[in-house]
């Protein structure tokens, strides 16, 4: 059975051994994502040295995904370890002193934060358990309102889901590890908590004054002003992820499902991929077998035609994270069976123009019932385009760029070969052959050339 939706992998603890690596990624993982949140860049640097070695030994394409922690704030320290509890209607200061908090008072390690608080915004913590509503500001110092109680202790995460931060998408934490992650060639940068284009444009200027090579970025949606203006921010980057897991805090977590539909609609008009992320097989962490629920969510994902699921802590620090690939894969490889089974209306094909030659392509493979298409890739545009009409057969892209493989592992349904002898002569039907085509029709995509012929 085909898999057509690709599945990334966060790379942690529980799967640092070369051999379960290996195992995970001829299980069917596609792109492995390095998260600069946690360990040293040195220590994510050898993880990286250690997927390409696998992934050369495998003879199979993998994508490296670094991804960036961004401003993901923090309160600071309290007096004691012990947990403040916090009532409704009470009231509670953050402030800059560095004074260790009590049950009155915290500090804001970040500046900027506490600047562009204003009155009536919430500030949610430790994952929304805590709710409190800004009732005053003074210069330095916040005011707020309980308004749902739990307890407050050191280096709680916090979200601000009503305040547009001044701070931009990089710290200086992510502009070390990106200069340093920029060495180990990876293929696809993940930027945390976008809020504007202008973050993606930030990181990109970042990487162009370091490297030719054109490294792709994913913004990952998270904050509800990043909802509000998806449109511009797939438009600046290369790709998008549905990062679930702050999102849910920032927005009422029933609109996830709604917000997540409308994001892959707006990066089908835009040509560009999605990734599905956070707490897709969390029960994992703990358990062999997934819930019920579970296995729906990452159903969905395919018959949404998203690009790529994501692995979070189930493989992180999980208990087994090679079946943890294995069950994705084999939820996945069904669902997108039955959804090329009970087809796509095309008459309901997106918003792309009537002449969008991607469209011209998917439609010529519909009409005269092929088989695959190939592409002869140059580039990560043509093959993405296409990926983007959501076909429904193999696209194989045949490159002569070992980066333009990797970077293609993301793409829905989209197959990347390297081959510098099969791009040079052309060899279409041979390489549909190692795919076990070996009958019925092609569409082939050279430069501007599109032809159709038979295989038999
Ligand atoms: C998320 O919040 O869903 C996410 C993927 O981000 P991170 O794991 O980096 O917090």
């Amino acid at each position: 059975m085909t898999r057509f939706t690709k599945i990334t992998a966060s790379i942690g603890p529980a799967c640092a051994d070369k051999r379960v690596l290996t195992r995970m990624i001829a299980a069917g993982v596609n792109v492995c994502r390095i998260n600069f949140s946690h360990d040293t860049a040195v220590i994510q640097g050898r993880k990286i040295d250690t997927i390409r070695n696998i992934s050369a030994r495998l003879n199979q394409p993998v994508a490296i995904m670094v991804d960036l922690q961004g401003p993901k704030h923090r309160i600071g320290d309290f007096k004691t370890d012990k947990k403040y509890p916090l009532h409704v209607g009470q009231k509670f200061i953050f402030d800059n002193k560095r004074a260790l908090g009590d049950s009155s008072r915290v500090q804001l390690p970040d500046v900027d934060v506490l600047q562009s608080l204003n009155v009536g915004e919430r500030i949610l913590l430790n994952d929304g358990k805590i709710e409190m509503r800004v009732t005053d500001v003074a210069p330095n110092k916040i005011i707020a309102t309980v308004v749902r109680g739990s307890e407050i202790y050191s280096r709680r995460g916090f979200n601000l889901p009503d305040t547009d931060i001044a701070t931009s998408a990089m710290t200086d934490k992510d502009r070390k590890d990106l200069e340093y992650a920029i060495k180990k060639n990876p293929d696809w940068v993940a930027v945390s908590f976008v809020q504007r284009p202008e973050d993606i444009a930030a990181v990109r200027d970042f990487i162009t004054a370091r490297t030719s090579r054109p490294i792709r970025i994913i913004a990952k949606i998270e904050r509800p002003n990043a909802v509000a203006r998806i449109g511009e921010i797939a438009s600046v980057a290369d790709g998008i992820m549905i990062a679930r897991g702050d999102l849910a805090v920032e927005v009422p977590f029933e609109s996830v499902p709604a917000i997540s539909r409308q994001i892959i609609r707006e990066c089908r008009k835009l040509n560009k991929p999605v990734i599905m992320a956070t707490q897709m097989l969390a029960t994992m962490v703990e358990n062999e077998f997934p819930t019920r629920a579970e296995i729906s969510d990452v159903a969905n994902a395919a018959y949404l035609r998203a690009d790529s699921t994501m692995t979070s802590e189930e493989t992180t620090v999980g208990v087994n994270p090679v079946n943890v690939i294995e069950t994705m894969s084999r939820i996945l490889a069904y669902s997108d069976a039955d959804a090329i089974a009970n087809p796509y209306d095309w008459s309901r094909i997106d918003n792309v123009p009537e002449n969008d030659w991607s469209r011209s392509v998917a439609s010529m493979a519909y009409l005269n019932k092929a088989c695959a298409i190939v592409v002869f890739a140059r580039d990560c545009d043509v093959a993405t385009q296409i990926s983007c009409r959501k076909p429904d057969i193999p696209i194989i892209a045949i490159t002569r760029d070992e980066m333009i493989a990797n970077q293609l592992c993301l793409l829905r349904g989209v197959f990347p070969v390297f081959d510098e002898k099969r791009f040079a002569h052309r060899e279409a039907f041979e390489t549909a052959h190692d795919f076990g085509i070996d009958y019925g029709k092609l569409v082939i995509v050279d430069g501007d050339k599109i032809s159709l012929r038979t295989l038999d």
